[in-house]
This record gives structure tokens, sequence and C-alpha cells, in this order.
């Protein structure tokens, strides 16, 4: 009998920009009793590139019927993914608290960005204008959801939207974020979910402690 897979986790992609939606993608990460990590393998990245529109329904079976076959690139891939994310996790959590970024991660993030350059090309769009695409590498066409996420890393250290990074302040969230609100005052990752959470328990101490 096939095994059956679990149902798709839905990735939550509040973070405004592609390099901190990857760093998020654990939830409650500070919190060991409650951690949960939602990538368990090079399905679950093909998963996360899709959601984001970096990969097309198409290409994403493609990927993940290319990473059945080479199961050791697949796994390769997968742990170089982690470590980059672990790496954006750290880098741009100091800068949500003004800290530099450490040399080390740095020296990560740059690495990344240069090897997603290398697999870059001007590509020519509809209506005469060109754009940036990313080049189908068949030796190892799986890398290929490390590039875009580098790439936003290294946009995101140089422009001025590095100092609207955030961290959200939901104690069971503590995702990072871009704050695009006028007064550069937004404290939860989304106000719907963590914003709502927060104030509910606040009321719920005023009103019962
Ligand atoms: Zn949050």
């Amino acid at each position: 009998m096939p095994t059956k897979r679990p149902p798709e986790y839905e990735f939550d992609l509040t973070g405004g920009i592609l390099c901190l939606d990857f760093a998020n993608t654990i939830s409650r990460r500070e919190d060991p009793e409650h951690r949960r990590e939602h990538l368990a393998g090079y399905a679950d990245l093909a998963a996360f590139a899709r959601q984001s529109g970096l990969f097309s329904p198409n290409q994403t079976n493609h990927l993940c019927a290319y990473a059945e076959r080479h199961p050791n690139q697949a796994l390769r891939t997968f742990h170089k993914a982690i470590a980059l994310r672990e790496t954006l996790y750290h880098a741009f959590s100091a800068t949500s608290q003004h800290q530099s970024t450490a040399t080390d991660d740095l020296q990560q993030i740059n690495d990344a960005a240069l090897e997603a350059l290398q697999h870059r090309f001007l590509a020519l769009a509809n209506g005469g204008d060109y754009r940036w695409e990313w080049l189908w590498d068949e030796k190892n066409p799986l890398e290929r959801i490390l590039w875009p996420v580098a790439q936003s890393a290294a946009e995101l250290l140089t422009s001025d939207k590095l100092r609207t990074v955030r961290f959200c302040e939901a104690p069971d969230c503590q995702w990072l974020f871009l704050d695009h609100s006028r007064n550069r005052s937004r404290r939860w990752c989304d106000m719907t979910s963590c914003g709502n959470r927060q104030k509910a328990r606040r009321h719920y101490r005023r009103t019962h402690e």
C-alpha cells in the first residue's frame, strides 16, 4: 500500500519578503517545548517555494520527482537550505535588535548570494521588457530553491528596508517581518492572529487576575 503523505503545511507568508518568510519556517523557535519545524525534507522546501510563487506546480512536481530519484543530492540541498535559514534567522534577528550582522553570518549570506548570481540571466519578457530569471541547472536543479532566497537576503541587507525588520512580540510566535506601518510601530507579524491573541491575553489578565 502506498504511504499516505500528511497534508501539506500551509506556510505563513507574512514576513513581507521572501528571506524572512523562509527564516519563519519554524514556529515558536525559542520555546523548546512547543517548537515546530515545518521543513522535514526536500518536499517541504518545494512546497514552500510553490506557495511563495517561486516554482510553478509543474516545476514543483518535476523537482520532487528528481529529489526522489536523487535522495543524496536532495539531502545535501536540504541541509544547505536549513543552514541558510539558520543564518538568515540569526542575521535578521540581530538587525531587528539594531545590532550588526555577525561576520560569519554575513560571510554565509555573501557566499550564498554569489552562488545565486552565477545562476541568474537576463531574459526578454513579454512586451519587450527584460527581467532576471534563474537557470535550470540540470546537474543539480534542486538547489534552485536556495538562489532566490539568498538573493532576497542580499537585497534586504543592502536596502533601506533593513531598518524595518522586526521581531513579533507575541511570545508564542517570534517571527521576523518587515514593518510597513507609517510610524514604524507594528509589534506583531500579523494583527489578525498574533495581535488579537496578545490583546485577548492582556484583556484576560486584566479581568481575571
Ligand atoms: Zn507573530
